[in-house]
């Protein structure tokens, strides 16, 4: 497995590998590295010639109060599951070769970034707009896996890359979880054991909100409102936001029609937890 930690050596790599004709499959991500990640890689390595990882804990989508500088990192760890995986290129880049100079352009995904995550972290959704369009700038023409686990980020990365003609194939993939219920997740190391036990409350929320939906519920405030509940019940939880939208526009849908998307965000002690689920409402008749 190649490691690369500069953008030229990875560039030149992945020359070849166009060059030579050979699909690129590319799973941006920031490391700490677990089955989550591990099933995007397996699905570019089905689908794809050459599969290509990146690990960079990415500045500029972090708020100065937020928990860059403690953001779990293992690189030795990271590269022995890609490893595993059968990964063929890793790039992981330090801040300086990603950012050498200020940065005076960014990228930014009106209406699709202000709502829920955008809403919560004013900055953040540009941030990772302006870092995925660099990674896809650097990786070249590739099909690009990204976990369903951060639905709003898949949504607006699909969208970037039509509006803005990138030559890559935007792939959403499954949610990843633990046998309780719980999306994996990178941030999951900062529970202790009693937020731990009390954060499978999100699954069980967004699981409620999508039986009630499947037995008849047309209401969006109602199914908010049920999930609120849920999540609100369990004392060490405390809710962000509890939504139900519309599954491509993120748009509000009320009464509910078609593919929605459920998704609450709560924070467990200073652990911010996210998570989503997919329904398609039943035509009535
Ligand atoms: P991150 O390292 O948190 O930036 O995540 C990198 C990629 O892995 C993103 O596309 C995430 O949506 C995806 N991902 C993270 N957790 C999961 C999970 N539990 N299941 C599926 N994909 C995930």
């Amino acid at each position: 497995m190649e490691v690369h930690e500069t953008i030229a050596s990875i560039r030149q790599s992945l020359l070849e590998q166009h060059q030579a004709g050979r699909s690129v499959g590319f799973v941006p991500t920031m490391g700490y590295l677990h089955d989550g990640h591990l099933s995007l890689m397996a699905r570019s390595r089905a689908e794809c010639d050459v599969t290509v990882v990146s690990i960079f804990v990415n500045p500029l989508q972090f708020a100065p109060n937020e928990d860059l500088s403690t953001y779990p990192r293992d690189l030795d760890r990271d590269l022995a599951s890609c490893r595993t995986i059968g990964v063929d290129a890793v790039f992981a880049p330090d801040v300086n070769e990603m950012y050498p100079e200020q940065m005076l352009t960014s990228v930014s995904v009106a209406e699709l970034g202000s709502t829920m995550e955008g809403a919560a972290r004013p900055a953040h959704f540009t941030g990772v707009a302006t870092v995925v369009t660099k990674l896809f700038n650097i990786v070249g023409p590739c099909r690009a896996y990204f976990g369903e686990k951060d639905y709003q980020q898949l949504a607006i990365v699909r969208k970037m890359a039509r509006d803005l003609d990138q030559p890559v194939t935007v792939v959403g993939c499954p949610i990843v979880r633990e046998p309780d219920g719980l999306a994996m997740s990178s941030r999951n190391v900062y529970l202790d054991e009693d937020e731990r036990a009390a954060a499978p409350v999100l699954h069980r929320a967004l699981q409620a909100g999508a039986a009630t939906i499947l037995a008849g519920e047309r209401s969006a405030p109602a199914v908010r409102h049920l999930m609120a509940g849920i999540v609100e019940a369990e004392p060490l939880a405390q809710l962000d936001y509890a939504e139900v939208v519309d599954a491509a526009t993120l748009r509000p849908v009320d009464p509910l029609a078609g593919p929605v998307r459920l998704l609450v965000a709560a924070r467990f002690g200073r652990t911010r937890l996210l998570d989503n689920l997919g329904v398609e409402v039943p035509a009535r008749g």
